[in-house]
This record gives structure tokens, sequence and C-alpha cells, in this order.
């Protein structure tokens, strides 16, 4: 069987449920955005791993080692936000081919060193090794949260609103632009700038997960179609989404209407956003909004709600029903 037949998700369950027996009281292994770990009788540990291949998650005549260096230490930070928790640690492996020189790689722990201070955050470990052909990044980050506090998948609720701290779609267009090379005037470099230097909502995600109201939380990596199914999936409910109220920059508006693209395929299916995606009870969310917005300089954005049912997405334009966009990214898929 080839494995895309099944996808990323489908290996995983083929083995995750094995290692629920091993867990101990407490502890929370795979399905979420970082697993739990107790430690002492007022915080939890929280880890999460990501693996950056050269040619699959990223090209390397594309970014540059320095954006390459922020990137790969970014989208951990932002597994650690989703759950409410604050990074204390990270970890760094690195398969090297032997057609990168040092020059290369002292850039790429620049960016990587750039991010780390911004959060206090040490890089205490890892491993190096040479690679045949491709360079391999292997990151792992481990934070801290007050006992019992962290944000998960499964706590949705009937009624809560579904909200997202930050516009989608622009990482995905810059994407795109830099796939099918595309003239780069101010528009596109900035779409560019949101691929490759993605900001973790780092303080964002520690502010929300010292609010009760706030019930289920992730990061989009995948794109909000593809990611809020995982809450709904891990919840039992469904969910309708508005898509007129979709955060959309001037930017992802401005690019999509010259070079003719669905600005809502970008934003619910392109990913790497690396913002955050809750639910919060509907009877808090205007005040929880209201505080967000004086914390951050920006809004909180509702863009839909939780209902019950079957795990699944109603999308809406104005009112109406509309066509489910493309499904989420998938590594495997092709
Ligand atoms: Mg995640």
């Amino acid at each position: 069987m080839k494995l895309t037949e099944i996808g990323e998700f489908g290996f995983i369950e083929r083995f995750a449920h094995k290692f629920e027996d091993l867990l101990t009281p407490n502890a929370m292994g795979i399905g979420d955005d970082c697993a739990i770990l107790p430690a002492g009788d007022d915080f939890d540990l929280v880890f999460t791993t990501d693996m950056l291949v050269e040619d699959i998650h990223f090209l390397r005549d594309k970014i540059s080692p320095l954006d390459l260096g922020h990137k790969s230490l970014a989208v951990n930070l932002s597994d650690v936000a989703a759950m409410g928790a604050e990074p204390v640690g990270s970890f760094l492996s690195i398969a090297i081919p032997n057609t990168i020189d040092v020059e290369y790689l002292d850039s790429l722990m620049e960016g990587y060193h750039q991010l780390s201070e911004k959060y206090k955050l040490p890089l205490m470990g890892g491993d190096t090794t040479r690679s045949p052909y491709k360079l391999v990044l292997n990151i792992s980050v481990v934070g801290k949260i007050a006992k019992g506090r962290a944000k998960l998948r499964k706590a949705a609720m009937v009624g809560d609103v579904v909200a997202v701290t930050g516009s989608l779609g622009d990482s995905a267009a810059g994407l795109h632009a830099l796939m099918n090379d595309f003239k780069t005037d101010d528009t596109v470099q900035l779409l560019i700038n949101r691929h490759h230097r993605p900001e973790a909502h780092v303080s964002e995600g520690i502010w929300l997960g010292n609010r009760p109201a706030v019930h289920a939380m992730m990061d989009v990596s995948d794109g909000i179609a593809s990611d809020l199914m995982h809450i709904l999936r891990a919840s039992g409910k469904s969910a309708t989404i508005k898509m007129e109220q979709l955060p959309l920059s001037g930017q992802l508006l401005r690019m999509t209407e010259s070079h003719h693209l669905n600005p809502y395929e970008l934003a619910t299916s392109g990913g790497e956003d690396y913002c955050l995606l809750l639910t919060v009870a509907a009877d808090r969310f205007e005040q929880t909004a209201d505080n967000f917005q004086q914390s951050f300089g920006r809004p909180l954005h509702a863009i839909g709600r939780i209902e019950a049912g079957e795990p699944s997405i109603q999308w809406t334009l104005n009112g109406t029903a509309t066509d489910n966009p493309k499904g989420g990214f998938n590594h495997f898929s092709g």
C-alpha cells in the first residue's frame, strides 16, 4: 500500500492508539498541538516537534537561510502558543548535505537566534549529522503552563464563537507568488514576507490561555478548512463559518484581484498562517474581543459558530450556503 492512499493522518491512526495505555495519569500524547506532561503541583510541561525537509517544506533557492532559521522555530512556537503555554526552551537537530557551506549555516542560526532572543528562549541541545542530498531541520520546543490549563482541541462547546487572531491567506498567496515567479512589487513582497517570516502568536496564546472563556484552541498550519475539522472531530461538534467574516488583508485582496485568484480559497485552504484558531463562550466573546483589542491593538476576528452535529463545516457567504473550498494541505497527497 502506498502512503498516498491513507495520507499523513491515516498513517498516524495506525499506531497512535497503541501508545495511549502507556501514558501516565494526566499526561496527553498524540493528537493535539503539543503533548502534555505533568511537572509538579503547579505546572504542566508541553512538548512539540516539527520537521522541515528541503523540497517538501521549503526550496533552498527561494528562502534565505536567515528566514529559514526564523521560520523553522516560529512554526514550533506556534504550536506551544496554541496550548496557551509559554515557551521555555528549544532543541534543534539538523542533517546537512555537503552542498551547504558554513556561511549558510551561520545565517540560518542567526535567524534562529534572533527569534529565540525575542522570547528569551534558550537553544538547549540537539544533533547534527551529514545528509546525502537534502537539508533537514527538526525542532522541538518545550513550554510550561499552569496545571490543567492547557487549551485542548476537544473543548469546543455548542454555541461557541469560532475566532482567529490574525488574517488568513497571506502566506499561501506569498507561496503562490513565489512558485509562479510573480513580479515582486510591494504587495507581493509583503505576502512573500508573511510566508517566509511567520509571526507565531506567542503572547496572544499565553493571554488567551489565561481566559476560561476560551475553550478549544489550535494554530492555523494547514488552513482553517482542515484545521477546524481537527477541533470539530475532537469535540464531536459541527460549525458554520461565514466567509464574509474571514479576515482578508488588503495585500491579499489586491494580489488576488490583479491575478484573478480566489482569496477565499487561499484563506481557507492555503495554510501556514500560524495565527490561532479558537472557540470562545458566546456570552463572553464581546468582552474577550474588546480586551484582546486593548492588549494587542488589533481585533480578535469572529468567523463562525460551533453547533451540534456530526463533525463538518457549513460555509455560508452573506447568509447563503456555499461550496466547501478545497481541503487542507496534505504532505503526502503528491
Ligand atoms: Mg498545530
